[in-house]
C-alpha cells in the first residue's frame, strides 16, 4: 500500500553532517520526499512528539535531546513506507542495528540514535499533523 510515514534525522545526524547522506538513503529505498524542514523544537513540542514514553526513565534525557538543537523533519511516501523507514534506520539501540543501517553507521547510544520513523499508519497521520500542520486533512487522507 502506498502509505506516509514521517521521519526525523534527529540533532546528533545533523550535529554531524550526515543529513544529505539519510535523504539519499531513503530516497534509493524508493520513498519520495513529499515535504521537507529544518526545525528546533521546544520541549513542549518534543514531550507531545513522544507523549507515548512519558512513563520512562528515560523520558526527560529523551526531550533534552530531540529539542538540544535543529533537526530535519519530512514526510516520506511510498509502498509500505512505514516500515520501510524503519527497516533503513535500523533497531533502536545502536549496538543491536543491522549493518549498512542508519542506526549502525551513526548511532552513538540508544538515546542518541540519529534518526525516527512511525512506528504505524495510525501514528504517522498525528505525528505528521503534528509536525506539518499547514497539510490539510485532505492530503493525508489521500
Ligand atoms: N530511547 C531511549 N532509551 C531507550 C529506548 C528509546 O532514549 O531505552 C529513545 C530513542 O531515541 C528512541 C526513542 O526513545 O528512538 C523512541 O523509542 P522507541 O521505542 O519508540 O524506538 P524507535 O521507534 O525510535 O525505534
Ligand atoms: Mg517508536
Amino acid at each position: 500500500m502506498v502509505e506516509k510515514t514521517l521521519a526525523l534525522v534527529k540533532p546528533d545526524g545533523v550535529e554531524a553532517n550526515h543529513v544529505g547522506e539519510i535523504l539519499d538513503m531513503y530516497e534509493k529505498a524508493g520513498l519520495k520526499i513529499v515535504a521537507l524542514k529544518m526545525i528546533k523544537v521546544n520541549k513542549e513540542f518534543a514531550r507531545q512528539h513522544y507523549i507515548d514514553l512519558k512513563d520512562k526513565p528515560f523520558y526527560q534525557e529523551l526531550v533534552d535531546f530531540i529539542s538540544r538543537s535543529p533537526l530535519v523533519a519530512m514526510i516520506l511516501e511510498g509502498e509500505d513506507a512505514v516500515n520501510t523507514v524503519r527497516g533503513v534506520n535500523g533497531a533502536t539501540d545502536p549496538s543491536e542495528a543491522a549493518e549498512g543501517t542508519v542506526r549502525y553507521k551513526y548511532g552513538h547510544g540508544k538515546t542518541d540514535n540519529t534518526v525516527h520513523g512511525s512506528d504505524s499508519v495510525e501514528h504517522a497521520k498525528r505525528e505528521i499533523s503534528m509536525w506539518f500542520p499547514e497539510f490539510l486533512d485532505s492530503y493525508l487522507d489521500d
